[in-house]
């Protein structure tokens, strides 16, 4: 089983075991640069990628299926959004806070900077059922670790709920 993050034609599949370090150190970075409106959108699809809940295997988006933004300087600036979040993680920020150590995420991370950059978010506001809207963005940060979370629908953010 494996989870498939794709874009442009590039595509990035993960293990189980890897998605989870990909998406918690995109989670840890992510918390600490969202401002605008959009940014916790994108975090509230990241929460969306725990296998916990939605079974093992089973996840992954296609930056086909993101709502950039309704013009191309919303969109631009989405696209800068994730470059600059995948960066930081790519830093190593707050890895020492996950309880283990993601061995191959650099990689994961470095492919995605790459799907990403050659991406152009495509233009039109249809239907997009796997981004999250804005009622469904994770606004709440759980005071323990300063990680966003998925509130109503989950108590608390991933580190509150892994098991270790
Ligand atoms: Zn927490």
């Amino acid at each position: 089983m494996a989870n498939i993050f794709s874009g442009g034609g590039r595509e990035l599949d993960l293990s189980n075991g890897g998605t989870e370090a990909f998406v918690e150190v995109l989670m840890l970075a992510v918390s600490d640069l969202a401002s605008e409106a959009w940014d916790f959108r994108f975090a509230a699809l990241l929460i969306l990628q725990d296998q916990n809940v939605m079974g093992r295997g089973a996840v992954g988006f296609h930056l086909e299926e993101v709502d950039w933004g309704a013009d191309e300087s919303e969109r631009a600036r989405s696209k800068d959004f994730v470059l600059r979040a995948t960066a930081l993680a790519a830093s190593g920020h707050r890895w020492s806070e996950l309880g283990y150590h993601p061995p191959h995420v650099h990689d994961y991370l470095d492919r995605f900077r790459i799907m990403v950059e050659h991406f152009t978010p495509p233009a039109g506001t249809g239907p997009r059922h796997d981004f999250p809207g804005p009622d469904g963005a994770a606004m709440a940060s759980c005071t323990r670790h300063r990680v966003l979370s998925g509130l109503p629908y989950w108590d608390g953010c991933f580190l509150c709920n892994q098991p270790r």
